[in-house]
């Protein structure tokens, strides 16, 4: 290590998603155990996109494992925007279900934020019905997004003081950035947030005690482009020659960040295991349990 540069700790987030599923694994048994039903999470897939396929298997393995029931309402690429919604309608309507997922993206030409608004959002796990989003705007209690609150839990675990901190947030998508910037001055940081249009972006970056990139470009943040002894929270999924990389230079990065997350098994697994803790949270304040 050359002077100047730190040891950095490289986050494994399967470890802390396996921690936190057995908590909540130990939570539902509890909850099973007087008697009660179990806690219910359906998923609505419409179409057979790979990535969509493979996404789904992870959740309801990790529903099945944490003792959770799961559902699963497959319709066809070719199904209306009011078949969508009807069996949203019936998952709604359907008490033993607690949380409903609609998988994205839908494919065209079927109007995602149409499906998201006839989400109950009460069962809305996946935090990103209007209602959800507005009250994380106004500090209300309610489903949050769960890349987001994976971030916050990686950074929690890791004991990055959020206080007074430079939050930057390169992303303003409604499903991570922007709701993850929300979350960060509930926590008292400072936020930036960037996007394709901010100007000397290596310069604001350079800037970030917290860095957070959600921006789906591929080694888009350069080793320099980070302060020394910031935390940095790549969750860019992108892949380059068939080899999956983040947003950020995750080689430059080593050395000058406190605390780095690999684009695969950072933050992925903890966004399963927030959905989990979703459903769980839904059932509870649906039952009363
Ligand atoms: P998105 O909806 O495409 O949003 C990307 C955001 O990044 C936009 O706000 C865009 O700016 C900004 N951006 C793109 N290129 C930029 C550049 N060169 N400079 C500055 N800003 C730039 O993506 P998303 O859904 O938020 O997802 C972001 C990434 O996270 C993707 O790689 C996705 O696969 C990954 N992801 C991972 C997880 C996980 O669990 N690990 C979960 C969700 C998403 P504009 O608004 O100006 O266009």
């Amino acid at each position: 290590m050359s002077e100047g540069e730190r040891a950095t700790v490289i986050v494994d987030g399967m470890a802390l998603a396996n921690e936190l599923r057995e908590a909540l694994r130990i939570e539902v048994a509890s909850i099973v155990a007087r008697g009660l039903r179990a806690p219910c999470l359906a998923v609505v897939l419409v179409g057979d996109n790979p990535a969509s396929l493979s996404y789904i298997r992870g959740k309801r393995r990790a529903c099945e494992r944490a003792g959770m029931a799961s559902r699963e309402h497959d319709l066809p690429a070719t199904a209306t925007q009011h078949e969508v919604e009807s069996v949203v309608a019936e998952l709604n309507a359907d008490d033993s279900v607690d949380g409903i997922l609609v998988q994205l993206p839908l494919p065209k030409p079927l109007d995602a934020s149409g499906v998201i608004l006839a989400i109950d959002p009460a069962k809305d796990v996946d935090g990103l019905h209007p209602e959800n989003a507005g009250r994380l705007v106004a500090g209300l209690p309610g489903l949050r997004p769960c890349t987001p609150l994976g971030i916050l839990e990686v950074l929690d675990r890791h004991g990055v003081r959020l206080e007074g901190a430079h939050a930057v947030v390169v992303g303003r998508s409604t499903l991570v950035g922007k709701p993850v910037a929300l979350l960060l001055v509930e926590r008292n940081a400072t936020v930036t947030i960037c996007h394709s249009r901010t100007r000397d972006l290596a310069g604001v970056c350079r800037e970030a005690d917290v860095l957070v990139a959600a921006a789906g470009s591929p080694l888009l943040l350069k080793g320099d482009w980070i302060k020394l002894g910031a935390a940095v929270v790549d969750i860019g999924v992108n892949v380059i020659d068939g080899r999956q990389v983040g947003d950020v230079d995750f080689d430059a990065a080593l050395g000058r960040a406190s605390l780095l997350t690999p684009s695969r098994g950072g933050v992925g697994p903890l966004t399963i295991t927030m959905l989990l803790h979703n459903t769980l949270a839904a059932y509870r304040r649906r039952t009363g349990a």
